[in-house]
């Protein structure tokens, strides 16, 4: 590790952030987007180059007049990250670094879903990320709505209320923490390391126990205080659906979570299964299976296409727990879609994406390494 930095001014901050969102980068390139003089950028990055945060990577043809320019990159191993993915059976963790890059991977079950139980456990699984790079700070993703990167004011699937977490985490391993939603941080992964690097407009949707949506528009998340409370799982998509909890028939909740999805098919079947095998008999062709996976599929379509048609997107994101649906009943998802569109319109690119833990876990590392880049966070 190189030496311990601190950023002295939000010059140095603006500049840092930039070469990690853009980065590998010219001097000029970066002068001309921060509106900063030839000299004052010289200035700025030969501090940070000689702190060890920038290095320089290459020369380009900056001119095409043969004069090179060096590119300045991010030092990704100067710092890093944890990422701790909260469900509720396990503690989930990747250590990255300061581009995102996963160095290490960690996983405990939880041993109890209340609040300092739970700190604990993030707390062993830092610890064991921990073993050869010591991170310079953490971000927890969880189900639930996080106010301030901090407090958990509702996490249903934990029972929980009004849980300062960060402040439990902190307590236990003294790192900076941030905690946010999960769907948010799956959204910042994708915008970073996945879909984002195509499309600048793309949106997430996730479907598993609950149903998830996030969207980044020009580069942009669309955040609010009340991202995590799942708005969208009362988003009406067949109207003469079965009812959900709070009784609107053909809502999000009620024709694509897995619990739904599982009640309609053990009626159907007569009996009760689980995700698991209703995903098997659907693949096996079994007719019941089959057609309980593949009307959902066709109520996923019909909430990507209407979707699309508010968005615009240029790619629409499929993932969580549940996503086998889309797969499966591809041809119903596909037709749900173009049901909803217009002849002269590009149909949306749809990416099926499996549930990977580890996207989750890189994606609620980001948070802490942006703030640490834009100077909130100080060794
Ligand atoms: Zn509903």
């Amino acid at each position: 590790m190189t030496a311990p930095w601190e950023l002295a001014s939000d010059s140095e901050h603006r500049v840092a952030m930039e070469v990690l969102l853009r980065g590998p980068i010219s001097r000029t390139e970066l002068a001309r987007r921060l509106e900063l003089s030839q000299p004052s950028l010289s200035r700025l990055t030969k501090r940070l180059v000689r702190h060890g945060l920038l290095i320089e990577v290459g020369r380009v043809d900056s001119d095409g007049a043969g004069r090179p320019a060096i590119l300045l990159d991010i030092e990704s191993s100067s710092h890093h990250f944890a990422g701790i993915k909260v469900t509720g059976q396990y503690a989930r963790g990747a250590l990255v670094d300061f581009r995102g890059e996963v160095v290490e991977i960690a996983e405990t079950p939880l041993s109890g879903t209340e609040p300092e139980r739970v700190a604990d456990t993030v707390a062993a699984v830092v610890r064991e990320l921990d073993r050869h790079t010591r991170s310079t700070g953490l971000g927890v993703a969880l189900g639930g709505q996080v106010v301030n990167g901090s407090t958990v004011r509702h996490a249903g699937f934990l029972g929980w209320e009004e849980v300062d977490f960060a402040a439990l985490v902190e307590a236990r391993i003294e790192r900076p923490t941030i905690v946010q939603n999960d769907v948010a941080a799956l959204l910042a992964a994708e915008h970073w390391f996945g879909i984002g690097r195509e499309a600048e407009t793309f949106v997430v949707i996730t479907v598993g126990a609950g149903v998830g949506f996030g969207a980044v528009v020009h580069d942009r998340p669309i955040e609010g205080e009340d991202f995590g409370l799942g708005l969208i799982s009362h988003w009406p998509l067949d109207c003469a659906g079965p009812p959900c909890s709070q009784g609107h028939r053909g809502c999000a909740q009620a024709m694509l979570t897995e619990a739904s999805i599982l009640s309609r098919a053990g009626a159907a079947l007569g009996r009760e299964v689980g995700w698991a095998e209703l995903i098997d008999l659907a693949k096996q062709g079994q007719p019941a299976a089959r057609q309980q996976v593949e009307g959902a599929a066709s109520a996923l379509g019909r909430f990507v296409g209407e979707v699309a048609s508010l968005f615009l997107p240029g790619a629409v994101v499929l993932s969580g727990e549940g996503v086998d649906i889309a797969a499966i009943g591809n041809r119903q998802l596909t037709e749900a879609i173009a049901s909803l569109s217009h002849p002269a319109a590009r149909p949306p690119r749809v990416v099926i994406r499996e549930p990977e833990t580890v996207l989750w876990s890189r994606g609620a590392a980001i948070p802490a390494l942006q703030v640490f880049a834009r100077g909130g966070v100080t060794e």
